[in-house]
């Protein structure tokens, strides 16, 4: 076997050694994550408003929240404070 193919045989085999390290090295990062992440900077702090009135949740209305009762002629969940089913087709009167 000649020298030359030897060599080129050599390069050839580094080359794929390589690129298989470098795409398994690239997964990892994308699965794992690096090992060294990006540092960031810190994000500054949010403003404070000028007047307090009132605490914090109070801004926001509470989700409303109701208990359902299933109808007794038509099997459907409807809300506990409607009288009646109110479902499209339901035979209850
Ligand atoms: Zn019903």
């Amino acid at each position: 076997m000649g020298l030359l193919l030897k060599l080129a045989l050599l390069g050839f085999a580094l080359y794929a050694a390589w690129k298989t390290l470098a795409r398994w090295k690239g997964l990892y990062d994308r699965f794992v994550g690096r090992a060294s992440p990006p540092v960031r900077t810190p994000a500054p702090p949010p403003a404070q408003p000028a007047a307090q009135d009132g605490p914090q949740f109070a801004q926001r209305p509470p989700p409303v929240i109701e208990d359902t009762r299933a109808c007794a002629v038509c099997g459907a969940y409807v809300s506990v404070s409607v009288a009646k089913c109110e479902r499209s087709g339901c035979p209850q009167p």
